[in-house]
């Protein structure tokens, strides 16, 4: 272990973000604390501070590369603990009603329930030597020192009858907190400015049920079907194969609709898919629970990246620095991402805040212009459309149409969109020739056509 970035690293929030912090933390600082509300260690069903674990969590195929470069074996201990594994071109998916043709993509979709998976990555946090969980703390605030120039470490307290505010010190704390990080709250009561935010209002609702199946052959091999929301067909789902027998059938609503939590109700909206498919397979199968909804308004991302002050000894990520419209399966692989900046910046020995904030700006960027340029292909969401958006949807369309009728449209499409390769490869020559030659372009009048994304 190299001790030298400083003595104590503090992650606030154990989730994926916190605890992949974590673990490259681990081999920079001598002890790595991971300070959570809830009881996490040996946890593998939902909870209450993750409330969106319920619903279906696909990991791209890049954040599964960067697991097995963090874990080496995690892939295949995933398929050894009966967790299904699939070709991410090989799933079933739908734009606009279409089945897009399979293909080979080399990349591996792992697929288990969220609470799962998470625990696996846990199980490999908590096994490194230095790295413990202060679990069932609230997080209250920061300490600082030098008139709020540099933080020292977070305010917490036991959530347990008559347990008082305590400080736990620290050389360098993260901010792995989530969506409803206080960073910026934080940041203005030190005499900061709080980061500006951009929104994209989408209204999205998933409401998520799981099911036994009689039979799996009814699934004709497939592990997944993804009937995938677009502009001219709203309603979307994910259904997956997950761990031990059972499925997971996530319903998405945008723009105020939602799938109705009562089990006739939810069915009846399942019937209203764009395909049968859906229907198909869960119309007989065991229901293991009731439906349960999450209402997610709008995606959020935080211009760390453009203040000009931050104090010494802290560092955002994860959902605290953008929450991404989670049909596109983005966030978790960002959060591994982000965690390889930091290693990068360890490694170097340099742990400037400012400019690690810029860093991880250069990961967002990507999947941001994926998710929010995608989501502004719905002609009800707010927001600007400059001529390379408009642009790039239109020719989104065109591509999505195209891979119905070309499996290497579909490999090309499917490895941007896991965020394996760059958005440029959609721009090759080869592929412009064969989504002009197989795209269909959308019917003067019909609807703003379908975007990238809203592929895990
Ligand atoms: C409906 C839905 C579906 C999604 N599907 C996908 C998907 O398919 N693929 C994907 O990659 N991502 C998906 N995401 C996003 C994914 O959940 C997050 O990106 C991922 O969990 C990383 O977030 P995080 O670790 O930054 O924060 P979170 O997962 O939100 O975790 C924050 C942690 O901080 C703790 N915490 C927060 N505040 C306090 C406090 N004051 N005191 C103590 N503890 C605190 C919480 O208990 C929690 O453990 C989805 C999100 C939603 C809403």
């Amino acid at each position: 272990m190299n001790s030298q970035a400083g003595n104590r690293a503090m992650v606030l929030g154990g989730s994926m973000a916190g605890l992949l912090a974590a673990k490259v933390l681990a081999d920079a600082f001598a002890e790595v604390v991971i300070v959570d509300r809830d009881k996490l260690v040996g946890v593998t069903t939902a909870r209450r501070g993750v409330p969106q674990g319920r619903h279906v969590h696909g990991l791209l195929a890049r954040g599964q590369q960067i697991l097995d470069e963090l874990f080496p074996g995690f892939a295949a201990e995933a398929i050894d603990t009966d967790i299904p594994t699939a070709d991410l071109g090989q799933l079933r998916w739908f734009f606009n009603g279409l089945r897009l043709r399979p293909a080979s993509t080399g990349l591996v979709c792992v697929s288990a329930d969220r609470p799962v998976l998470e625990s696996h990555v846990r199980a490999r946090v908590a096994a490194l030597p230095n790295v413990s969980f202060a679990e069932e703390y609230d997080i209250i605030g920061l300490a600082t020192e030098s008139g709020g120039r540099r933080v020292t470490g977070a305010r917490v307290q036991r959530r347990s009858a008559g347990s008082t505010e305590q400080t736990l010190k620290a050389d360098l704390v993260i901010d792995a907190t989530g969506r409803g990080s206080r960073t910026p709250a934080w940041l203005e009561t030190l005499g900061y400015a709080r980061p500006a935010e951009e929104r994209i209002k989408i209204d999205l609702t998933y409401t998520t049920r799981h099911y036994r199946l009689p039979d799996e052959s009814i699934l004709n091999g497939d592990m997944s079907i993804n009937p995938v929301s677009t502009p001219s067909h709203h309603r979307g789902a994910f259904f997956s194969r997950v761990q031990d027998g059972r499925s997971i059938l996530s319903l998405t609503g945008v723009l105020g609709d939602a799938a109705p939590t009562d089990p006739d109700g939810f069915l009846d909206w399942v019937r209203s898919l764009p395909v049968p498919d859906v229907y198909e397979v869960i119309k007989d199968a065991e229901p293991l629970d009731d439906p349960v909804s999450f209402h997610y308004p709008a995606s959020v991302r935080r211009r760390y990246d453009q203040l000009e002050e931050f104090p010494e000894g802290l560092l955002v990520l994860g959902d605290g620095a953008c929450s991404f419209n989670p049909v596109y399966g983005q966030g978790m692989t960002v959060a591994a991402q982000e965690a390889l900046v930091l290693r990068g910046h360890l490694r170097q020995g340099m742990l400037e805040p400012l400019v690690f904030l810029k860093d991880i700006a250069g990961v967002i960027e990507v999947p941001w212009q994926i998710s929010a340029g995608g989501d502004l292909a719905f002609p009800e969401v707010e927001g600007p459309r400059p001529p390379e958006v408009q642009m790039m949807n239109a020719y989104m369309a065109l591509l999505q149409s195209a891979a119905t009728r070309d499996g290497m449209v579909t490999r090309t499409f499917m490895r941007v969109a896991g965020l394996v390769d760059p958005p440029t490869e959609l721009m090759s020559p080869e592929t412009i020739y064969r989504v002009l030659k197989n795209g269909t372009p959308p019917r003067p009048g019909s609807a703003v056509p379908a975007s990238a994304g809203a592929v895990r």
